[in-house]
């Protein structure tokens, strides 16, 4: 079977202006991802891993050059195009978790669900079956330690079966014991298919990623198949 491209960045620019300053954060960045990649995106801070998470995510546009999600063109598309894509195609797992403190483990997960405009009141309860949490569903975040809240984060990534799953330091903010559990997870979804960009500091983690994307100042400087 031919590999499905979900990815397609063409030479892009992203350019932060903040008042009479410009930060050039992306250069000439192209990079084209199939279905099924687990790539881990490495480099020094500054370097533009998390612009590049950002523009992957459609949070926000290239200032130059072409971005197709599954084929299509999102320089194209309008504010609320762009909003549906990220909630019903692309799940985010980010260092800090980033759960609404005052809900519950599965009100977090549901979250999603509603926005997409589906009901399906069973799909998140299961996810937070399937990452451990079956008996911490009513729990809120404060309630979790840091390795319970990234599942919870990682359940609500996947509530809406999505073709792309953006972490971003997921395992920076923990102890090595929750950082491996949360790596296995990614492990265990790669297996099943799932296509995956990680931002992560971690050789382990890069030796066994499918890919190594390193950036220096904005561009990549090396696109290494091979590994897991
Ligand atoms: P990394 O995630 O690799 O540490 P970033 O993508 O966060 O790097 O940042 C790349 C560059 O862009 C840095 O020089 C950073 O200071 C700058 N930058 C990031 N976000 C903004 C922003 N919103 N406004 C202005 N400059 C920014
Ligand atoms: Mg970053």
């Amino acid at each position: 079977m031919a590999a499905q491209r979900v990815v397609e960045l063409d030479r892009v620019d992203k350019v932060y202006k903040a008042g009479d300053v410009e930060v050039h954060a992306l250069r000439e960045v192209s990079l084209t991802i199939d279905t099924g990649e687990y790539i881990a995106v490495m480099g020094p801070s500054g370097s533009g891993k998390t612009t590049l998470m950002n523009l992957l995510g459609c949070l926000d546009r290239p200032t130059s050059g072409t971005y197709c999600f599954e084929g299509g063109n999102v320089g194209h598309l309008s504010d609320n195009q762009l909003a549906k894509i990220r909630n019903q195609k692309i799940g985010f797992v980010f260092q800090t978790y980033n759960l609404l403190p005052r809900s519950t483990a599965l009100s977090n997960v549901s979250l999603p669900l509603l926005y997409g405009g589906r009901r399906d009141p069973h799909r998140a309860a299961e996810l937070l079956q399937e990452v451990g949490l079956g008996d911490r569903m009513d729990h809120r975040p404060t309630q979790l330690s840091g390795g319970e809240q990234q599942r919870v984060a990682i359940a609500r990534a996947l509530v809406n079966d999505p073709s792309l799953i953006l972490a971003d330091e997921p395992t920076g903010n923990l102890d090595s014991t929750s950082g491996e559990e949360i790596l296995r997870m990614f492990r265990a979804l790669h297996q099943k298919g799932q296509t995956i960009i990680m931002v992560t500091h971690n050789r382990e983690v890069a030796e066994e990623a499918h890919r190594v994307v390193v950036f220096r100042d904005g561009r990549i400087v090396t696109d290494r198949k091979g590994g897991g």
